[in-house]
């Protein structure tokens, strides 16, 4: 009755865990990144002491900033992906891939297990 090879209890548990995992880290690491990105820079607290220096800290600050904010715009991705595998393995659809309803291999699992399709159709589609 079913065309696809479905992942058994054991195996859908092993996601489950290691899905939440991931969750419960990125969840962290996302409001860590955020308040760093949002701290307020030294400029607001401290007079400058010369134009130069200031532009210097300012170039600097900014920096940092933009890769705080790259790194927040990949982890949040990961982190709905994340979630959204844990609602798959809730709804019984986790491991089924979207696109040609077969079922992901497990070994592709093993390394995505937020994986939306198979690898066929990931080389395919250049799903985002
Ligand atoms: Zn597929």
């Amino acid at each position: 009755m079913t065309r696809t090879k479905k992942l058994g209890a054991r195996e859908r548990q092993t996601f489950q865990h290691r899905l939440q995992e991931l969750v419960a880290r990125l969840s962290g690491g996302v409001a860590q990144l955020e308040s760093e990105a949002l701290r307020p820079g030294p400029e607001l607290a401290a007079p400058a002491s010369g134009t130069e220096t200031h532009e210097a800290d300012r170039a600097v600050r900014e920096t940092e900033e933009q890769v705080a904010r790259t790194l927040l715009a990949s982890e949040e991705q990961i982190l709905t992906e994340a979630t959204g595998a844990l609602e798959r393995l809730r709804a019984g659809t986790f491991g089924t891939c979207e696109r040609c309803d077969l079922a992901i291999s497990r070994t592709r699992l093993d390394a995505v297990p937020y994986a939306r399709v198979c690898a066929r159709c990931a080389r395919e589609g250049e799903v985002e």
